[in-house]
């Protein structure tokens, strides 16, 4: 539970910086509890919590996380910044090297036993089995790229992971300003 809080903190902090805002100076001038107050992202049912699975699935679908109709990328890989239908923000997204990890880990152990089954079974010309598994496996890693890298955005945006908190924090700000 005080994982979950602490790493809540640091990911709210994170937000905070990608906003632009001094949040050096402006932690400097604040009393420590007072910064933790300001860092913590409130989670759960109360504020707004994300379905995980749901998410994840429309990430599959190349949609976005939020309404599942917008288109998540432009062309092949690249992100929206945000959805053409619900305006949902995605460009808060890090997926980084994820989906290509993904895509090499799933691939790789397919395509690696199928290599050595098909030898085993057929012994067919080499030509012919570097061939086949070449276009297999580029087919497959191009088919299974944008969709991880939809299933990663889709699960940052669930879990208000980077940016996609910033709209908690903003509450939870002002929340904090009215209550006092
Ligand atoms: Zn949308």
């Amino acid at each position: 539970m005080k994982d979950e809080t602490d790493r809540g903190g640091d990911e709210a902090a994170v937000a905070d910086r990608r906003d632009g805002r001094p949040s050096e100076r402006a932690a400097a001038a604040q009393t420590p509890s007072d910064r933790s107050a300001t860092f913590y992202v409130p989670h759960g049912p109360d504020f707004g919590e994300r379905e995980l699975s749901q998410a994840v699935w429309r990430g599959w679908r190349r949609r976005c996380p939020a309404c599942g109709t917008g288109p998540m990328m432009k062309n092949y890989l690249k992100v929206r910044d945000s959805c053409t239908v619900c305006s949902e923000e995605l460009h808060h997204q890090r997926a980084d090297d994820g989906p290509a990890y993904l895509t090499i880990l799933v691939v790789g152990h397919v395509m690696a036993p199928l290599l050595g089954a098909a030898w085993a079974a057929w012994r067919p010309d080499p030509a012919v089995l570097a061939t086949v598994f070449a276009i297999g496996t580029v087919s497959a890693s191009l088919w299974l790229l944008p969709r991880f890298k939809g299933m990663m955005v889709g699960f940052q945006w669930a879990k208000r992971m980077h940016g996609f908190a910033t709209d908690l924090v903003t509450t939870a700000a002002k929340g904090k300003e009215e209550s006092a």
